[in-house]
């Protein structure tokens, strides 16, 4: 291996280490504010992959290091949105560690597909992939989200109302229905929530809110 090489691999871990760090959850930051940077972190990692000669190793790790930081975070803000101070409880920690567990077991088949797509793929064809994954990946986090908010508060009743979307059966019959959010969640209805192996339509155009059932005010997300 010659110096230049060596030189350019550094050059290229320095790079997926800034991405992967550029992902600075501060206080106070919002949900969509970081699903954004996850969004633009996740599509760095993997553009700057396709991109060089190197190894998968260290964008895995790097794509990993993203996503369990970025669910993580996410948790935490929607229990403190739900009024309660941090750390998240160990039964929420619990749930977010297992989702974290899926979620980073399908990194290794991402990575065999971009594996693929750097050999034959057109610059058009490898930033489409790229965007549409980064995107797909941030949309995780919604779930995750509501799923702690509404954890935060067991107690509190609320109203399932579905969004502007075609309506799954699962949610065109939770529409009007009341119930403690903890209904909700041990039955595994959480709105919004991608890949739901609850609700009918598996969640990912799901646009259904939970209101306060007195007030109509959007508790969820
Ligand atoms: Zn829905």
């Amino acid at each position: 291996m010659q110096a230049s090489d060596i030189a350019t691999i550094s050059h290229v871990i320095e790079q997926v280490q800034e991405a992967a760090f550029a992902l600075k959850f501060a206080a106070g930051q919002s949900q969509e504010g970081i699903e954004a940077e996850y969004t633009s972190s996740l599509f760095d990692i993997m553009e700057l992959y396709v991109d060089s000669d190197q190894a998968i190793t260290s964008f895995r790790n790097a794509f990993r290091r993203v996503a369990n930081d970025a669910f993580n975070a996410t948790a935490e803000i929607g229990w403190t949105d739900s009024g309660n101070e941090p750390p998240v409880s160990e039964e929420l920690q619990t749930w977010v560690n297992g989702e974290i567990e899926t979620e980073i077991g399908n990194i290794d088949s991402l990575f065999a597909d971009l594996r693929e797509l750097r050999k034959t793929g057109t610059d058009d064809e490898q930033n489409a992939f790229i965007a549409n994954k980064a995107e797909g990946y941030a949309g995780a986090l919604i779930g995750i989200y509501n799923y702690a908010k509404m954890s935060a508060k067991p107690e509190q009743d609320g109203e399932w109302e579905f969004g502007d979307t075609d309506h799954c059966d699962t949610c065109a019959d939770l529409n009007g229905q009341v119930h403690p959010l903890n209904w909700f969640v041990d039955n595994g209805y959480i709105p919004q929530q991608r890949g739901s192996e609850a609700l009918d339509c598996g969640g990912w155009n799901c646009q259904c809110v939970i209101r306060d059932p007195k007030t109509k005010e959007q508790l969820i997300p």
